[in-house]
């Protein structure tokens, strides 16, 4: 187990306080330890301050990271809140705005697929072969992921409706 970092900053500091008083003492006196060794110990001491520090601005890097994590969910939590699933008549699922959207853009809709991804993602209105099966190869209207590439076939009524936005 990882010794406690505030455990180990306060034993240097108090090693760091003890060695710097035996240099004043050691100035001030005869004493017989050579400097070289207490210097030493200060030296220690002080690099296992510099490691503490490099502890605590790891913790301080985690931290930054969480924030930011918190404030892009939080940002989620507030588009979630502006759309609602809306049930197309060809029984497709898109997100729509509902009346709380802040999005300028005027009526669109979101593909429900990215959505579940926490992804915002326009549909495009198409016009063409969407690879309907059982179908003949009319053209046909179809909203496009331009995220997930899903094509999502809608009927005539749905593209007015999209369409007259
Ligand atoms: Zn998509």
């Amino acid at each position: 187990m990882e010794p406690n970092p505030i455990q180990k900053l306060s034993e240097s500091l108090k090693t760091t306080r003890d060695k710097l008083k035996e240099i004043v003492a050691h100035t001030l006196s005869d004493d017989k330890v050579p400097l070289s060794d207490i210097l030493d110990d200060l030296y220690t001491a002080n690099y296992l301050i510099g490691d503490i520090h490099a502890i605590y601005q790891k913790i301080g890097e985690e931290k930054q990271d969480a924030l930011k994590k918190l404030i892009e969910s939080e940002n989620w939590e507030t588009t979630q809140s502006e759309y609602d699933l809306k049930k197309l008549r060809l029984g497709v699922r898109v997100f729509a705005p509902n009346e709380s959207c802040k999005y300028p853009k005027g009526k669109h809709w979101l593909c429900a697929n990215c959505f579940e991804n926490r992804q915002k993602s326009i549909l495009q209105l198409q016009k063409g072969i969407s690879g309907r099966v059982g179908l003949s190869a009319a053209f046909t209207p179809f909203l496009l992921c331009p995220r997930c590439q899903i094509k999502l076939d809608i009927d005539s009524e749905d593209f007015q409706d999209y369409n007259s936005a």
